[in-house]
C-alpha cells in the first residue's frame, strides 16, 4: 500500500468578477494522479505558475481540495476535519520556500520548535527540551545551547532553513513537502541544505515531495521526477529516465538550453522552453502544451492526451506515444 495516493486531485480557485457574471475558476491543479511509497522521495518540477506549490499545499490540506481524493496510509483524508485532520497533520509537514518569512520573528528557536509539540500535546517540559535539543543536533545547529535562545533575525538564511527543517521533523512525520526549500538561499548553501534533507530523509525513512523549478537540483534528491505543466502532471518516471530519456516535448525542452555549471552534471539544463505557459482560467483545449509544442498534430488541439505508460513506471501525457 502506498503511503500517499492522489486520485484526480483538483484545486480550483474562484475568481470573483461582478455579482451578475458567472464565476470563473483558475484551475491551478487539475486532475492529478500520483502515488508515493514509504521512504521514497519524488520531485515535482515545473515553471512558475504551473500549480506545483498549490499541489503541495492541497496535499497537506492547507488548501481545501476542489475534487478528487487524497489517501494517506489507506485513509481518505480529502475532506477530513478537526481531530481526524490533526492526525494527518502530525504525519505530514511542510518546509516552505522563505526561511525569512516562515519563522515567527518574536519566538526564539526553542519556542519555534516547541510549538508543534504543544499543539499535539507531546511530552512534559523535560521531554520536550530533550526533543528540541535532539532536533537541533539533527540539523547540525550546534552547540544547541547557543542556538536555542536565538531569534530568527540572529541567524543566516541557511541556519533559518535548518530551523524550519527541524520544526518540520520534530514530530517524526511520515511525509515532508519541501516547497522550493533552497531557492531563496545563497548558492553556496543550497546543495548543503539539499544534502542535509536527503540524509535525514534516508536516515528516518521519511517520504519527501520536493517541489522545484530547477530540474538541475533534483538529482540530489529524488528517486522519481514528475513534470508539471498548467495544473497537470505531464510526465513521471524514475529520475534517470527523465534526465536521460525524456519523452514529453516539454520535458525535452526543459532539458535543453543552458548546461548546468557543474561538470558532473553536463546533461542537465535549466532554461524553460520559449513561449508563455497558458492562462489557467481558460487553458487551451486539447493538450495544454500545444501552443508551444513543435510537434503539434490536429488531435492535440482537440483532445486532451491520456496518461500513457510506456513502461510500468514511466508515464507521459502526449499523443506522440498513443498506439496507432
Ligand atoms: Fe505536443 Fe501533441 Fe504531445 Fe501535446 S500531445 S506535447 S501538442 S505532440
Amino acid at each position: 500500500m502506498p503511503l500517499l495516493q492522489l486520485e484526480q486531485l483538483s484545486k480550483w480557485f474562484e475568481i470573483k468578477r461582478t455579482i451578475f457574471s458567472k464565476p470563473l475558476y483558475l484551475r491551478a491543479v487539475d486532475g492529478v494522479n500520483l502515488s508515493l511509497e514509504e521512504g521514497e522521495a519524488i520531485s515535482i518540477v515545473g515553471e512558475s505558475g504551473c500549480g506545483k506549490t498549490t499541489l503541495g499545499k492541497t496535499i497537506l490540506r492547507l488548501y481545501e481540495p476542489t475534487g478528487g481524493k487524497i489517501i494517506f496510509e489507506g485513509r481518505d483524508i480529502t475532506f477530513e476535519r478537526a481531530e481526524a485532520l490533526l492526525w494527518y497533520k502530525r504525519r505530514a509537514q511542510i518546509v516552505q520556500q522563505d526561511p525569512f518569512g516562515s519563522l515567527p520573528p518574536f519566538f526564539t528557536v526553542y519556542r519555534i520548535l516547541e510549538e508543534p509539540l504543544l499543539i499535539h500535546q507531546i511530552g512534559n517540559a523535560k521531554l520536550r527540551r530533550e526533543m528540541i535539543y535532539k532536533a537541533l543536533e539533527t540539523v547540525r545547529l550546534t552547540p544547541v545551547e547557543e542556538f536555542a535562545p536565538k531569534y530568527p533575525h540572529m541567524l543566516s538564511g541557511g541556519q533559518r532553513q535548518r530551523v524550519a527543517i527541524a520544526r518540520a521533523m520534530i514530530l517524526r512525520p511520515k511525509l515532508i513537502v519541501a516547497d522550493e526549500p533552497v531557492s531563496m538561499l545563497d548558492a553556496s548553501v543550497r546543495i548543503e541544505i539539499l544534502k542535509l534533507m536527503r540524509d535525514l530523509q534516508k536516515r528516518f525513512s521519511m517520504s519527501f515531495i520536493y517541489i522545484t523549478h530547477d530540474l538541475a537540483t533534483t538529482r540530489y534528491f529524488s528517486e522519481r521526477i514528475s513534470i508539471m505543466y498548467a495544473g497537470q502532471i505531464i510526465e513521471i518516471g524514475p529520475s534517470n529516465n527523465i534526465i536521460n530519456e525524456p519523452l514529453h516535448p516539454y520535458t525535452q525542452a526543459l532539458l535543453k538550453a543552458i548546461p548546468d555549471p557543474d561538470a558532473n552534471n553536463r546533461k542537465i539544463f535549466r532554461e524553460v522552453p520559449p513561449g508563455e505557459p497558458p492562462n489557467l482560467i481558460s487553458p487551451p483545449p486539447g493538450c495544454r502544451f500545444h501552443p508551444r509544442c513543435p510537434y503539434t498534430m490536429d488531435i492535440c488541439r482537440i483532445e486532451s492526451p491520456p496518461e500513457i505508460y510506456l513502461q510500468k513506471d514511466h508515464m507521459v501525457r502526449c499523443w506522440l506515444y498513443a498506439k496507432k
